[in-house]
């Protein structure tokens, strides 16, 4: 062989050497980083070392505590009654925790947890002061309890702190060390990689194969690391998972049983989240999810109370404290929840409901706690949202109630016979009437009102504000809306088809406003149906309940576009201000009815009237007054130029096919410009 290739085969062979033995010295440290991790597993699962410390601590002084409140007649009737056995033991066991609690902190450097041994010492020290006391205790001796209180006392908060401190630390050690043990692994596979390259067909033969066994190593490492994560945790927040908080509520019964120590189960659920999805698409909803876990964390940090998210927009806190503490904890939940989250330009807010069942007092096994505060957590949204509540035994009665109701409005959707009917209420211009028609009351219908109605089988009329609540809060109002503007347009498509070219006013739910795809659906009804959007209003209200008030100007403008007509309905009740007026495509103020009794005697409501009605017209608007029920009325109205009428004085809301028969019975409608008339 030539002289440089025998220099050559020497660099090779010397290089090789060298790889492997790094790669071989790799494999001792992944041996020792997987003994490190195995030990941080042990100590993370189950019950922590810390945790169990301050539960025997707190054990023991209820013994002790019993014990010496026992009465002599109550020692000698026996039963279930602390003997001082218990206490011994109690106290034997705390013993014994105090002397293992060093190991629990092994690997952990942090200041507190190095400051502890100085505590565990002195506690040490006064446990072996508090024994002789402890043996020769007897019921009714405050004397002896009153000093072993004072000398036990002040451990209470330290060992309290620090089980939370070691717990945290030691979560955050195991999660180190998987991720040195990750980076350990893909060194050698790169340093096999280029031992392969470089030494020729055997050394990549070996290479290869030991590259494989590395890989299937590595994947199953990897793979059995997040089974075990994946087991106990929600893998989008990295909160406790469902099984988890179940194992654990299982645990807190069996501890409340030994040591007497309720808890509560808090439900959480994130109000109208749906209307984020949809609104801003899942992965947006993710982040808000990921925030809103992160915000509960924090409160949670220094606690060993259990958060989880269940599922969805529903989390869950377990939560050892007193029920004044979780009444406490429920508001800060909902304030830390409620401010704004950012996302860059965007801003985003939700409120948050709870409902609470408590162990043990109403709820016997982890299923009961559940559903009881899953009831619970209903009457809150019911309540308003934003709130929370505790289970009451009669709160499933009326809750049962109102999901049948729910059950029921679902099925009339779906059926022609369902008892969904759309009635129509006859709106008209205060101007083109003659006095004629004033005199005699012959109206000249100019629009109708389309107003749901449920005449429900077995509990005859139910209200539309009722129902149409209950269709927000299940989240079918879309569903309901699009029924009613469906039915709405084939009829007044017949009027309009029989010369009567009436304006029709639906009304819109605010959270329809937070469906992206809303004008999609009424556009393409108007196509199918025929419908001319010149004669169309929608009439929405202002509320809280619109996430994006941008969105929703941007997609009420392309309606306007279309020649769609907007009201802003209950005018007078809300709390728009100019601004938010200005920022949408409107064309109409609808003054609230409540404004309009009492109108004829002047006073506030007067006034307030004429203000509404000025501001209209400055701004371009017509006006719609509602609930006119008397001539005074109208004529006041009239004289003010109040634009159209409504109320029981034309007409009470009616089926379409009285409302044709009205119609019918007039003459008929000049073919008209659309009643915009905004500049
Ligand atoms: P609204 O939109 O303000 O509808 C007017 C309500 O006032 C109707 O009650 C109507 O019957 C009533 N009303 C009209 N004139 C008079 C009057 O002269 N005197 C009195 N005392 N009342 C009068 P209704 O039909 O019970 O509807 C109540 C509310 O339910 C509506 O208030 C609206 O917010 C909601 N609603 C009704 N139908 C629908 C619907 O199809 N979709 C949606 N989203 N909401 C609807
Ligand atoms: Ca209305
Ligand atoms: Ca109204």
């Amino acid at each position: 062989m030539k002289t440089h290739l025998k220099v050559l085969a020497f660099i090779y062979m010397v290089s090789v050497v060298i790889l492997l033995a790094l790669e071989f010295s790799q494999f001792k440290k992944v041996d020792k980083l997987r003994a490190e991790i195995g030990e941080s597993h042990r100590l993370i699962s189950g019950q922590d070392e810390g945790v169990r410390l301050e539960l025997d601590y707190r054990r023991f002084r209820d013994r002790l505590y019993s014990y010496v409140r026992m009465s002599g007649h109550e020692t000698a009737s026996g039963g279930n009654r602390t003997s001082h056995d218990d206490v011994l033991v109690a106290f034997d066991i705390f013993w014994s925790r105090v002397f293992q609690i060093n190991s629990a902190t092994v690997g952990l450097e942090d200041e507190q947890v190095r400051n502890l041994e100085p505590i565990l010492n002195g506690l040490k020290r006064t446990m072996r002061q508090i024994e002789p006391y402890v043996q020769n205790l007897e019921p009714g001796d405050l004397d002896k309890q009153a000093i072993i209180s004072k000398r036990l006392d002040p451990y209470g908060a330290i060992l309290n702190n620090a089980a939370a401190k070691i717990s945290h630390l030691k979560r955050l050690r195991a999660v180190e060390l998987q991720d040195r043990l990750e980076t350990v692994l893909m060194s050698m596979d790169n340093l096999l990689t280029t031992s392969a390259l470089g030494a020729g067909l055997l050394l990549s033969l070996f290479g290869a194969e030991a590259y494989r066994a590395r890989r299937e190593e590595r994947k199953t490492r990897t793979r059995e690391a997040r089974v075990r994560f994946l087991a106990e945790h929600d893998p989008l927040t990295g909160l406790a998972n469902r099984a988890f908080l179940n194992q654990k509520m299982c645990q807190y019964m069996r501890d409340a049983d030994e040591d007497g120590q309720g808890f509560h189960l808090l439900l959480l659920d994130l109000d109208k989240f749906k209307n984020v999805n949809d609104t801003y698409g899942h992965p947006m909803g993710d982040r808000l999810l990921k925030k809103a876990a992160a915000r509960l964390l924090r409160i949670f940090a220094s606690t060993d109370d259990i958060v989880a998210r269940l599922g969805g927009d529903e989390f869950a806190i377990l939560t050892k404290s007193s029920t004044k503490q979780a009444a406490a904890l429920s508001l800060k939940v909902i304030d830390a929840l409620s401010a704004v989250f950012t996302f860059g330009d965007l801003e985003v807010r939700i409120s948050t409901s709870i409902g609470i069942s408590s162990f043990p007092s109403l709820s016997g096994s982890s299923d009961d706690l559940m559903r009881d505060a899953d009831l619970a957590l209903y009457a809150a949204k019911n309540n308003g949202r934003a709130t929370y509540r505790f289970y009451e035994r009669d709160m499933g009665v009326a809750i049962q109630h109102r999901m049948q109701l729910e059950a029921d409005l679902r099925r009339a959707m779906l059926h022609e016979d369902g008892g969904l009917e759309v009635y129509y209420q006859p709106q008209v211009n205060l101007a083109e009437q003659s006095s004629h028609a004033i005199e005699h009351h012959e109206w000249q219908i100019t629009g109708a009102e389309a107003l749901v109605r449920w005449f429900h089988p077995e509990r005859g009329h139910i209200p539309p504000m009722e129902f149409i609540e209950i269709a927000e809060e299940a989240g079918i109002i879309d569903d309901l809306s699009d029924w009613i503007i469906r039915q709405a347009c084939d009829d007044a498509v017949q009027w309009h088809q029989a010369g009567h070219r009436i304006n029709l006013s639906v009304n819109l739910s605010p959270l329809q406003l937070n469906n992206p795809n809303l004008p999609n659906e009424i556009l393409s009804h108007l196509d199918q149906c025929g419908f001319d959007p010149n004669y169309l209003t929608l009439e929405i209200t202002e509320s809280a309940d619109v996430q994006d008030t941008k969105a929703a100007a941007r997609m009420l403008s392309t309606l306007a576009d279309r020649g769609i007509s907007l009201a802003m309905d209950d005018f007078g009740t809300g709390y728009s201000n100019l601004g938010y007026l200005n920022s949408l495509p409107l064309n109409i103020l609808k003054i609230d009815r409540s404004f309009i009794s009492g109108i004829e005697q002047g006073g506030e409501n007067c006034k307030l009237v004429l203000g509404v009605i000025n501001l209209a017209h400055g701004m371009g608007l017509k006006v719609v007054a509602e609930g006119i029920e008397t001539e005074e009325q109208l004529a006041f109205l009239r004289d003010q130029n109040c634009t159209i009428g409504q109320g029981y004085l034309f007409g009470r809301p009616v089926n379409k096919l009285k409302m044709f028969s009205r119609l019918r019975h007039q003459r008929l409608s000049e073919p008209r410009a659309q009643i915009r008339c905004i500049a």
